[in-house]
C-alpha cells in the first residue's frame, strides 16, 4: 500500500484586494492551535484560539484568509472569560466574521474556532489549491504573530512544522508534538507515517540542516545534498549568519506543490529531482533558489500588492542564486545561465501573454528571467562591495519584517547618490518586448 503523505501549506500568493469597505482586514497577534489528525476519517480537527490586533475603527465585521472547505463547528469571540457567539460568511477563501455590537470598541479581541478539514477534499492534485491559495488556518499575510501548535497524530505517524519543536512524545496510541515560532508567512504542517522519510543530517557553518527524502537514488540525493551544502554556505557568507539553528528540507511525493520556502522549512516536489541532470552547473535549479529564500522572502518580505513586490521577492532571489552559480561554478557558468534564459525569453515568452512588464507585479515566468538581468545591471553600476553591503543591510536590518518598495529603494539609494541607477532600474522593469540588457 502506498503510504500517504499529508501536507498542508500556504505560501506567497497575490491577493486580490476587492474587499467591501465596511470589512476590516485584521492582523493576528498570536495563535494557539490544537490539531488532531484522524487517519480513519481522514479528517484534520482543529481548535484555534486567535488573539487579534485591536480594531482600528468601529467595524462590525472582520475578514481573514481561510480555506472555505473548512467545516466550522463553533465560532465565538472571547472577552474576559465570557463567550460571544457570532456568525460568519465565506466568500471564496476569505471569511467575514460579524463582530458583536458590545465588542466593537474592544481593544483585546480573541476569536475561538473549532473546525475540521476533510483531507479527501484537498489531497493529491487538489492539494495545490491548498498550497497556493487556500489556508488551512485563518491568517493574514502581512502580519507578525507567535504560533503555538499542538499536534496529535495516530500511532506510527509523525508531524513536522516550522520553528522550534519544544515538545514531542510518542506513546502506544498517539504522537504529540508542540511547535512554537514567530511567523509572518504562514504555517506548514506535514503529517506522515513514521518511516516515510529517510533523514540526512548535515552541519553547515554550525547550523543543523535536515534533509527528509524518499528518493532512493543515491546519485541524485548526493547531488542535491552537495548543492544544498554549497549554496547554504555561500548565502551564509554573503548575507550574514542564518538566524536559526536549524533548517529542514522535505521532499514531497504526494502533492501538487512544486517548491516553497518559509522560515526554517523548505518543501520540494520530487518531480523537480528529475532536473538534477541538467548539464549546466550540475542542475538542481530549484534547491539553491529555495535556499536563497531563507534570506530573501522568508527572511524579510515586502507587502503583497505593493509596487515591485514580485521583482524584489523572486527576481532578487533568483539573482542571488546566479551569484552562487558564479561563485561556485565560475563566470562561464553565469554567462551560460544568462544565455539559456535569453533563449527561453525569445522562444517561449516574446510575443506571448507572458511578455508583460515585470512592474505589473504578476507571478509570470518573465520575473525570473528579467529580474536577475536588471539586478545584475544594478550590481555592475554600484559596484560589487556596495551591492553586497546592500544585501547584508536588507537581511540584517529587516529580518522578519514586512518591507515595501520605498524601504527597499531608500536602502539602495545609499549606494546611488545621484539616483540615476534606481531611475534606470525602474524604467527597465516597465519594459516589455525586449530583454532589458543585451548580453
Ligand atoms: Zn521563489
Amino acid at each position: 500500500m502506498k503510504t500517504k503523505l499529508l501536507i498542508l501549506f500556504f505560501s506567497l500568493i497575490i491577493l486580490s484586494c476587492n474587499k467591501a469597505p465596511q470589512f476590516s482586514k485584521i492582523n493576528i497577534v498570536s495563535y494557539d492551535m490544537k490539531v488532531k489528525y484522524d487517519t480513519i476519517s481522514r479528517n484534520l480537527y482543529v481548535n484555534s484560539s486567535i488573539l487579534l490586533e485591536p480594531l482600528k475603527q468601529n467595524n462590525d465585521k472582520i475578514s481573514l484568509l481561510f480555506l472555505s472547505l473548512a467545516k466550522i463547528n463553533k465560532i465565538c469571540f472571547m472577552n474576559k472569560n465570557a463567550q460571544f457567539n457570532t456568525s460568519y460568511k465565506f466568500d471564496k477563501d476569505t471569511i467575514f466574521i460579524d463582530v458583536p455590537e458590545q465588542l466593537q470598541n474592544n481593544k483585546k479581541l480573541s476569536l475561538y474556532l473549532e473546525y475540521k478539514l476533510s483531507l479527501d477534499l484537498i489531497s493529491d492534485k487538489e492539494l495545490l489549491a491548498v498550497a497556493r491559495s487556500g489556508k488551512w488556518c485563518p491568517l493574514q499575510y502581512d502580519n507578525f504573530s507567535k504560533w503555538k501548535i499542538e499536534i496529535e497524530t495516530p500511532q506510527n505517524y509523525i508531524a513536522y512544522s516550522s520553528g522550534d519543536l519544544i515538545y514531542s512524545s510518542i506513546d502506544n496510541n498517539h504522537g504529540y508534538f508542540i511547535w512554537e515560532n514567530d511567523y509572518n508567512l504562514g504555517v506548514p504542517l506535514i503529517i506522515t507515517p513514521k518511516n516515510h522519510y529517510s533523514i540526512i543530517k548535515k552541519i553547515i557553518d554550525n547550523k543543523e540542516i535536515n534533509f527528509y527524502f524518499v528518493n532512493k537514488n543515491s546519485i541524485i540525493v548526493n547531488k542535491i545534498i552537495r548543492e544544498l551544502y554549497n549554496s547554504f554556505h555561500f548565502y551564509n557568507k554573503l548575507f550574514g549568519d542564518y538566524k536559526h539553528k536549524q533548517l529542514s528540507i522535505f521532499e514531497l511525493d504526494d502533492s501538487g506543490t512544486d517548491a516553497m520556502s518559509i522560515e526554517t522549512f523548505i518543501v520540494v516536489h520530487d518531480s523537480l529531482f528529475l532536473h538534477t541532470n541538467d548539464p549546466l552547473f550540475g542542475g538542481n535549479l530549484w534547491i539553491s533558489h529555495e535556499i536563497a529564500h531563507q534570506w530573501i522572502g522568508s527572511g524579510y518580505t515586502n507587502t503583497f500588492n505593493t509596487k515591485l513586490s514580485w521583482f524584489i521577492e523572486e527576481g532578487l532571489t533568483e539573482y542571488v542564486r546566479y551569484m552562487f552559480i558564479e561563485d561556485n561554478y565560475g563566470k562561464d557558468s553565469l554567462n551560460a545561465v544568462f544565455k539559456q534564459y535569453k533563449n527561453e525569453f525569445e522562444t517561449q515568452i516574446l510575443n506571448t501573454n507572458d511578455d508583460i512588464p515585470i512592474s505589473s507585479n504578476s507571478s509570470s515566468r518573465v520575473i525570473y528571467i528579467k529580474g536577475p538581468i536588471i539586478f545584475h545591471y544594478v550590481r555592475q553600476q554600484i559596484g560589487d562591495d556596495n551591492w553586497k553591503n546592500f544585501l547584508r543591510t536588507l537581511y540584517n536590518n529587516y529580518y522578519g519584517k514586512v518591507i515595501d518598495y520605498e524601504i527597499f529603494k531608500s536602502e539602495l539609494s545609499k549606494y546611488d547618490p545621484t539616483g540615476k541607477v534606481i531611475k534606470r532600474m525602474e524604467e527597465l522593469t516597465e519594459m516589455k518586448g525586449i530583454l532589458p540588457i543585451q548580453f
